[in-house]
């Protein structure tokens, strides 16, 4: 596990600005929510943490590494999509066990580290089907296998929930929150669903165009809101 520290962030795509000095220090093991409408620089920021787009100032840490400048497979991370991103040709066992045979991890270890995946997750019945032949929370739940397979100090969530119908999504949601129960891996959890935010997590990081508007549990945001656009946000129905 491993403390992330993001410090005075920030993020231009040409001449855009789209983060302005983002600061968020997550505790080790803590579960953290990014929550903000559409647009207002979440994936961008978590995608930077990821290591998939270059920081353009400040610095953020993983643990006790700055890792600005470290490539994605160096930096101890696993991130789960919103759109799964499985493999259509492999099965759900080889989808879990890729990328650790792409960093020639040792056979048995590969073996036991899927089995632990699938039992955790109920997988166990489809290891040998394909993506096609699951449902959307079959193949949910096989994204976040491939993520625990590799033991990473820091789990990285994207909207992983929002294809998915409304009663899967509670569902999945109070699954997420037992595997985080079970491993306490760090998470960073991008959402743009208040419930979601409220229910899920340990800290809320609101954002609004870039900026961080207010940084609180669930409750505090709740009873004392910093503004009314955190008021509306969070008071609002999803
Ligand atoms: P969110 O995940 O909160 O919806 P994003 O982080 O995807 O927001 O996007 C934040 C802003 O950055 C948006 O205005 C988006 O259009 C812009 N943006 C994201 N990625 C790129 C990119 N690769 N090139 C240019 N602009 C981008
Ligand atoms: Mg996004």
């Amino acid at each position: 596990m491993a403390q992330v520290a993001i410090s005075n962030v920030a993020k231009a795509f040409g001449t855009v600005k789209v983060l302005h000095d983002v600061s968020v220090d997550i505790a080790d093991g803590q579960f953290v929510v990014l929550v903000g409408p559409s647009g207002c620089g979440k994936s961008t920021l978590l995608r930077m943490v990821a290591g998939l787009e270059t920081v353009s100032g400040g610095t953020i840490a993983i643990g006790d590494r700055v890792v600005n400048h470290l490539p994605p497979a160096k930096r101890d991370i696993a991130m789960v999509f919103q759109n799964y991103a499985l493999y259509p040709h492999k099965t759900v066992e080889q989808n879990m066990a890729f990328a650790l045979k792409l960093r020639k991890t040792d056979p048995a270890v590969v073996a036991e580290r899927v089995k632990r995946a699938a039992d955790i997750l109920d997988l166990n019945p489809y290891l040998k089907r394909y993506p096609r032949q699951l449902s959307g929370g079959q193949r949910q739940r096989v994204a976040m296998g491939r993520a625990i397979v590799r033991n990473p100090q820091v789990f990285l969530f994207d909207e992983p929930l929002s294809n998915l119908d409304a009663k899967l999504r509670v569902q999945m949601r109070t699954e997420i929150k037992e595997l985080h129960q079970r491993l306490k891996t760090t998470t960073i959890y991008v959402t743009h669903d208040q419930i979601e935010a409220m229910t899920m997590a340990d800290k809320i990081v609101v954002m609004r165009d870039g900026r961080i508007e207010q940084v609180g549990a669930p409750l505090e945001l709740f009873d004392r809101p910093a503004n009314l656009f955190v008021a509306g946000f969070i008071g609002s129905p999803s």
